[in-house]
């Protein structure tokens, strides 16, 4: 159970990973999450670095829809000048939205990466639907409230799998 915790790959940003390395691995599509992933929890819209980061996306064909637990108001304003398909309550880590946006965009679960900073719904929701999971480090330490306790619970996992010798990157 503790292993659908574990992230596939684990990079410090979303602007670490880069179009061309997906393309070649033969990855056609990301789902991503909003808040702290791409931008930080209370920051409402894209910043010049996301913007760049989706035509970069955009140019490689690689197509990303952003899939988030907070509200519709939050990630439609986020979203719809990227011109970015969206879910909003998408009630990750349940794996309805990752497979129903898989279905959307019309590709295999080996050709989506999911990227998100939260063991609990991210990584967790990710590996539950079958695709491969890339963690980011938080963009803020700071959270919303909801993700404050969930961070309480990843913090406890994340320390019993140092232990164990399963997480080999660095804090
Ligand atoms: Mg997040």
């Amino acid at each position: 159970m503790l292993k659908k915790f574990l992230p596939n790959e684990h990079v410090k940003s979303v602007f670490d990973i880069n179009p061309e390395v997906l393309k070649s691995k033969g990855i056609k599509g990301i789902i991503t999450d909003l808040d702290n992933t791409l931008v930080a929890w209370d920051v409402k819209d894209a910043t010049p670095e996301v913007i760049e980061w989706f035509k970069q996306m955009k140019e490689n064909d690689i197509k990303v829809t952003i899939i988030s637990n907070n509200k519709q108001e939050r990630v439609k304003v986020f979203s719809e000048p990227l011109e970015t398909p969206f879910v909003f309550s998408a009630r990750k880590p349940l794996s309805k939205a990752f497979k129903s946006v898989a279905k959307q965009m019309g590709m295999k679960k080996e050709e989506i990466v999911v990227i998100g900073d939260q063991l609990l719904t991210d990584v967790l929701g990710g590996n539950f639907a079958g695709f491969y999971t890339i963690l980011v480090v938080p963009i803020v330490q700071t959270d919303g409230k909801i993700t404050k306790i969930n961070r309480k619970i990843e913090r406890r996992i994340l320390h019993y799998m140092r232990k164990k010798g399963k997480i080999t990157w660095e804090e």
